[in-house]
Order: C-alpha cells, then structure tokens, then sequence
C-alpha cells in the first residue's frame, strides 16, 4: 500500500477545506472498511486520507418533515438499534440488520456504504423503495440528489470531486404504505446478496394499486428501480397472477454481471423470482 497522510478532521468544513487543498490525491475516510481494502489492494492510492470519524456533526438521526433524516456517519448498528428508525419503518431496520456481521456494522457507515456504490449491498434497494434522497455538501452549499439518481455506474455515483455525502433523508410514509426487504444469499448468511429486493406497497380501499416501488441489488452495474414493473402494477387492481406476469417484466430492466455468486443468466431468473415473492407477500398482507 501506499504510504499516505491521514487527517483527523473534527468537522464538515475542515473535511472540505482538505479536499479542496489536496484535490484528487485526498480521500475521505468515514468507516474505512470497503476504503482501506481498496486501498490494499492498490485499487486507490490516495496520498491523504481524510478521517471523519470525529465529525460528530456528521452523525446521528433526527426528523425531517415528517420522514427522517440519517446523518452520513451513523453506522449500519445505530440504524438497526434506533428507536426513531423502527418506528418509521421496521423494514429499514431488517434490511440494515443482514448486512455482513455485527463487528462490519458497528464500523461502516450509511454514507461510506451509498459512496462506495457496491451494487450488492443491502441498503441502497429498500433506501430506493422508500424514495430516500441524499444531501451533498461542498465549500460553496448544498444540493439534494434523488438516491434515484445517485448511482452513476459500476463503483460510481454522482458525488463530485471536492464534495461529501452529508445526510440521507426519507420523506414521511403514507398511511397503508407496507414495505419488504429480501436477500437472497444461497452461500452463508453473512455474504453479500446474490439477488436483493426492496419494494413498497400501498393499496387502496378497492384493492387498487395506489403506491408501488420495486428497487433491486446485484442485478445490475447500480442498485435500480424496475420502472416497468411499477408501471404495470400502478392502478391496477392487483391479484398475484398480475404480480407474476409483471415481475417477467424484471429481466428486461436488469442487467446482471457474472460472477462467483451466479452467472448473469441465473440472476436474471432470480430477479424475477424474488421480484414476484417480494410484491405477492405485501399482497398478501406482508411487509411492515
Ligand atoms: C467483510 C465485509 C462484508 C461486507 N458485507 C456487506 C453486506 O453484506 N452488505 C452490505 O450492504 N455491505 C457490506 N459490506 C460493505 C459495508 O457496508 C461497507 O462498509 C460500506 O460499503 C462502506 O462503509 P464505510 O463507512 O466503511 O466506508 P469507507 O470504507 O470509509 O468508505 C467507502 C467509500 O466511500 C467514501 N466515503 C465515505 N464516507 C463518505 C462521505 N460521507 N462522503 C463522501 N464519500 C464518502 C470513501 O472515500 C470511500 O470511497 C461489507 C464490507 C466488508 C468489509
């Protein structure tokens, strides 16, 4: 590896004023578990390495015009122990608690997990079914990118040079609103996904559609929503022979890579699978 300068930054601005200083030679560091294998691995070769561990002004979770919002380092186990998250949706606490093990949760962070943008990871898919957006922060403000939005490719988001992710922010969820994360992991529990999706659900007093969101993991070069599953369930009044028919619609919108957990050819078949028994148990009455 590398030899490199670390900075211990107590704060946002002090954070900036680095990336700023020494452009694309600084990287920031907030969990370091996915960064410092990167780095071994001579994937980044930072010369500073920006700590964030102490900006505490980083951390943390609070309401946001009646959703919530999630500082960019709070880690994966504050999420999954937090009072304020179980009680605004239980699934998000599920998904958080199948990432890796307790000793990786307690280390990486929302933030360090979005950026990295490892499109097998657990949050983004249930973070994307509940319409969650990010706030980015640089010397000259803020903006406010749909997590929809964020994912730019393999590895890749739309976080710029000279910026940090500082929060991610979920809108209030609707009355009725029931939302389900699976994971399918066939090698051992702490794995990564093969397959992961999270979908939300929200029917109305007719049995209609009103609210659908499918968002899935490891089926393509980002975390993605499947649009024409939506659209083909919205307004609908759904049974689960409709759900069959429009989770087929999934292997058009996936774009699975090869690798040691399943030929693409597999995924995409899984996608389906996992797309159709995600949205049949919210039918049936499942999902929190
Ligand atoms: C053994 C192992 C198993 C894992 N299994 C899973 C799993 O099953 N499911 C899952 O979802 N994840 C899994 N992960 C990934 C885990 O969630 C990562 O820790 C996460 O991707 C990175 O979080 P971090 O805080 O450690 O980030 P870091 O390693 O510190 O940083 C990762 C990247 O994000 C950047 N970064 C960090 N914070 C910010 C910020 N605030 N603003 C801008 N850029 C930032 C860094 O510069 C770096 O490029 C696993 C990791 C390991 C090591």
């Amino acid at each position: 590896m590398r030899t490199f300068d670390y900075h211990a930054v107590g704060s946002a601005a002090e954070a900036l004023d680095l990336l700023a200083q020494y452009g694309e030679d600084a990287h920031l560091m907030a969990g370091g578990t996915s960064l410092m294998l990167m780095m071994e691995q001579g994937l980044i070769q930072p010369g500073h390495v920006v700590g964030l561990r102490s900006a505490n002004e980083l951390r943390g979770i609070g309401a946001s015009s009646g959703g919530i919002e999630i500082r960019a380092l709070t880690t994966h186990r504050e999420v999954e122990r937090s009072s304020h998250v179980r009680d605004y949706c239980p699934t998000l606490v599920e998904a958080f608690e199948r990432i890796a093990t307790i000793r990786i949760r307690n280390q990486a962070t929302i933030g360090g997990n979005l950026v990295h943008a490892d499109p097998a990871q657990d949050p983004p898919p249930i973070l994307l079914a509940l319409d969650a957006e990010v706030v980015i922060q640089s010397k000259i403000g803020e903006r406010t990118v749909p997590l929809d939005g964020f994912f730019r490719d393999y590895f890749e988001t739309v976080v710029e040079e000279g910026e940090l992710l500082a929060s991610v922010r979920l809108p209030a969820i609707v009355a009725g609103t029931k939302s389900t994360y699976v994971k399918f992991l066939p090698r051992t529990e702490d794995d990564y996904a093969t397959l992961s999706v999270g979908a939300a659900l929200r029917l109305g007093a007719d049995g209609s559609c009103e609210h659908v969101r499918v968002a899935l993991g490891s089926a393509a070069p980002t975390p993605i929503r499947a649009r024409k599953v939506e659209a083909a369930l919205q307004g609908q009044r759904l049974t689960g022979p409709m759900i069959d028919e429009a989770a087929e619609l999934v292997r058009d919108e996936v774009d699975p890579l090869d690798d040691v957990r399943g030929s693409a050819k597999y995924k995409r078949e899984m996608a389906r699978v996992w797309t159709g028994r995600a949205l049949r148990s919210l039918l049936d009455g499942g999902g929190k």
